[in-house]
């Protein structure tokens, strides 16, 4: 059957691809529905070597922090949040945050430090500049990959600047790169779902779009495997394709497994992602997205052992030693919170490929030959 299935729907894909032609939307259902897990691999990883791809497979070394679990929205998938009554809500003051960042450092050697945080009302604009200032003066060789376009959002309601302005002051401070959290799905109706308080997908948009043209390159993501049809999948990806057509910044591209522990949607039966999604979900990414370089078998949602398989499904990026994570484990995950060189070296290596170490904007660093 699976055969069958092959010739009737991945055939016509795959002259695309071969062609060089873009993928569609009906392409991107087609993708979505099919039942053919090993022919959606191999149909990704050719169109990714078609498009100047080799068997080098990035990872950086980096340090997830998280200074404030505060939060105004609400969002209904979300395990980390608190509001500044609850007993686990924290916010920390820049000086303990850069303490603890340069204390690290003297243990690891990160070169990126990757921080998001809930939209915490109580502290003003001047605290997350700070807070970049701070880090940016103690590491000045570390990259600040810092605040989603949420967050980004909330500054401009805190400040009363404009998100170009917000953006303006944080990158003069420090700022290098933008996470690509807080996309969620685009559409409505998911949003109206999820994330109710969530401000219009058209600011996540307008944030990215600033940055990149101020040089300020970004991630994207989706987080999948809620309350969304496949439609709005393909929606949310073609959206993104048309964002990177105009402005050009993303740098990679991040699909995000919905975890449901600690969640409404836990007490409502929802269930973690199959294995098999996470892996149709990567191959599409990458045949949907034919503009954007880099697409992250993100290891803390799916595990290393995946994250190695899914380097065969399109994905050419494990993200990094990510010390600390907190949001996915917050929400059930149960992987590691740290990966060492070792280990990533050694799952790459055993996926085939070549481990090549890097830094946020995909400059090599060192690089582990065959
Ligand atoms: S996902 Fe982000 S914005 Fe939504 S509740 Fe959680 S911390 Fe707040």
């Amino acid at each position: 059957m699976a055969l069958l299935d092959r010739t009737s729907t991945l055939d016509p894909i795959s002259e695309k691809i071969d062609a060089g032609e873009r993928l569609d939307f009906e392409d991107g259902l087609t993708l979505l529905e099919s039942d053919d897990l090993l022919g959606l691999g191999e149909l990704a990883d050719r169109a990714r070597r078609l498009r100047g791809g080799t068997d080098d497979v990035f990872f950086v070394q980096n340090l997830y922090l998280n200074q404030t679990n505060v939060c105004r929205v609400k969002c209904k998938f979300c395990a980390f949040a608190a509001t500044q009554k609850q007993a686990h809500a924290y916010t920390i003051s820049t000086e303990e945050l850069v303490e603890d960042a340069v204390r690290q450092r003297e243990l690891t050697g990160f070169t990126e430090i990757h921080m998001v945080n809930g939209e915490n009302p109580h502290v003003p604009f001047a605290f997350y500049v700070d807070t970049v200032r701070a880090l940016h003066e103690a590491l000045p060789d570390v990259h600040l990959k810092m605040y989603t376009a949420s967050e980004i959002h909330h500054m401009t309601k805190l400040s009363g600047l404009s998100h170009e302005e917000v953006l303006r002051e944080l990158k003069a401070a420090g700022l290098g790169s933008l996470p690509g959290g807080g996309a969620e799905i685009f559409a409505d109706r998911v949003r109206q779902l999820v994330a109710p308080g969530k401000e219009h997908p058209d600011f996540w948009f307008a944030t990215h779009d600033a940055a990149h043209r101020m040089g300020i390159p970004t991630h994207c993501t989706m987080l999948y495997g809620h309350v969304e049809t496949y439609e709005e999948r393909v929606d949310h990806i073609l959206r993104l394709r048309s964002q990177q057509d105009a402005s050009g910044g993303f740098l990679a591209f991040i699909p995000l497994a919905f975890h449901p522990e600690n969640t409404v949607f836990e007490r409502r039966g929802f269930r973690h992602t199959t294995g098999v999604d996470d892996l149709k979900m990567l191959a599409f990414s990458r045949l949907m997205l034919d503009n954007i370089p880099n697409i992250k078998a993100y290891w803390i949602m799916m595990g290393m052992p995946l994250a190695a398989v899914a380097l065969h499904f399109g994905a050419n990026d494990v993200q990094g030693t990510v010390m600390r994570e907190a949001i996915f484990h917050a929400a059930g995950a149960r992987t590691e919170t740290e990966q060492k060189i070792e280990q990533l070296v050694r799952y790459v290596r055993e996926a085939g490929r070549t481990p090549v170490q890097r830094d946020t904007l995909y400059n090599e660093i060192r690089r582990w030959d065959p």
